[in-house]
């Protein structure tokens, strides 16, 4: 029997990588325009890390991390979430004495031991974008337009939700507050709730279960119990979105699912990939860059699905046909495949994308090649042309035809092909 790829571990296929491809191209021409720039990070990381950061009672580090013990005896992690990782490479290598605000971003894999459906995998990518160094309401708002901005460009539709989670001054009154709330319901919610309302409180509003949700509807509400410095700041950050015309949903509910963040978070949301909601998520984690033994500086970041976004795109364009070719070559025979071998050559050094059969198939099955091939030209060398010593070129779309005499100087020939195709292409 022939070995299969892991459950929830996904081979991209040429017919996707398309898509794949201009996510990625969109994402990076727009981080660069807001100044980021690209950091890579291992993909293993000490479990500690994790830990640390994430939170030991999230889900993600309760259940969903791949962590082993390597060779040495060290308890490893493959990285759940970018953050951390950029986090400890910017502490590592002191890149806050190099400018007073850092953007960061990377781009990459993921794992967590999931239940794989579609749109959440146990391997999936992640678009992740980090700032150091200010905690500005401001720069909230404009790490959100960027996110928003990505979205738009890609051409897909999302809503916007955002919250303030307070800060160590405002939250352990509404965590009280909470606690007492769902004390009075003990016994009422589900197994997870009951769990959570001892260990992470916070958690149990956006629980997915209908029946938790209905007893929460009138659950005390964070924004109510916020400092005068957390309102403050949650009402600039309001008011910047409102001034770049972003439309926002507050949603006092967003808790998100690791401990490091307070103050913003936010959270960009689809209706069409069923649960798996929430195309991108992010928020502000002022206090984690000390809490992983760097200096103290706020930051803000988010991370968007790629799965998610190419799931959305090709809901909308349907299968990708691949990038078109400029040239297909259908030589039949043996003399003219050896004439043609040269040329297909030359053509790309030319800087044409050139194709043709090397196995000189009949010439239906060629030009049906040239079609699949997206081809914008082809050059048929059959046997009646190889005696007239020509080629005839064949526009694809027009279907026009020309005769071109087959090369005597092969170099000056190709280049003279290519010139012509790559202009008319213009
Ligand atoms: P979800 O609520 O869907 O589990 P999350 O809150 O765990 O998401 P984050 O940790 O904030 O997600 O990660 C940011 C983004 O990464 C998510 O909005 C989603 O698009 C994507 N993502 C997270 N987990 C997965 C997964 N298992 N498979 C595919 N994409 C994922
Ligand atoms: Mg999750």
């Amino acid at each position: 029997m022939s070995i299969r790829a892991l459950k929830g571990f996904k081979d991209i296929l040429p017919d996707e990588v398309g898509i794949w491809q201009r996510v990625e191209a969109t994402a990076r021409d727009i981080f660069h325009r807001f100044g980021f720039a690209e950091i890579k990070v291992p993909i293993l990381e000490k479990t500690e890390l994790f830990a640390r950061s994430i939170g030991e009672a999230t889900d993600i580090v309760e259940k969903e991390m791949y962590t082993f013990t390597d060779r040495n005896g060290e308890s490893v992690t493959m990285r759940p979430e970018g953050t951390a990782a950029v986090l400890r490479a910017f502490i590592e290598h002191s890149l806050h004495a190099k400018l007073p605000v850092q953007k960061l971003y990377t781009v990459g894999p993921m794992f967590r031991h999931e239940r794989p459906q579609k749109g959440r995998l146990r391997q999936f990518h992640q678009l992740s974008c980090e700032v150091l160094g200010s905690d500005l309401p401001r720069l909230d708002a404009e790490v959100i337009a960027m996110a928003w901005l990505l979205i738009n460009e890609l051409g897909i539709t999302v809503s916007l939700e955002i919250n303030s989670l307070g800060c160590p001054a405002c939250r352990p009154l509404f965590k009280e507050t909470l606690v007492k709330f769902l004390d009075e319901r003990a016994g009422s919610l589900c197994e997870d709730c009951e769990r959570r309302r001892h260990t992470n409180p916070l958690r149990v509003l956006d629980c997915k279960s209908a029946h938790c949700q209905e007893q929460y509807v009138d659950a005390p509400s964070i924004l109510d119990h916020l400092c005068s410095g957390c309102r403050d700041h949650f009402g600039t950050v309001k008011e910047s979105l409102a001034q770049l015309a972003i439309p926002f949903k507050i949603n006092s509910f967003m808790v998100r699912g690791l401990d490091y963040y307070n103050r913003t978070t936010f959270e960009l949301i689809t209706d069409a990939l069923g649960a798996q909601s929430a195309v991108g998520a992010g928020g502000r984690y002022d206090g984690l860059v000390e809490q992983l033994g760097g200096p103290s500086l706020p930051g803000i970041g988010f991370a968007m699905g790629m799965e998610r976004l190419v799931l959305l795109l090709q809901q909308q364009e349907g299968q990708d046909n691949g990038p078109a070719s400029d040239l297909f070559i259908a030589a039949l025979g043996e003399e003219a495949q050896r004439i043609a071998f040269p040329i297909l050559h030359g053509l790309r050094t030319n800087g044409l994308q050139a194709g043709m059969d090397i196995e000189g198939r009949s010439l239906k099955s060629q030009m049906k090649q040239a079609g699949r091939a997206n081809a914008a030209y082809t050059l048929i060398l059959g046997e009646e042309e190889m005696t007239k010593n020509i080629a005839i070129l064949r526009d694809m779309s027009t279907r026009a035809q020309e005769e071109i005499p087959l090369p005597e100087n092969l170099a000056e020939w190709c280049r003279g092909l290519a010139a012509k195709i790559k202009s008319n292409q213009c």
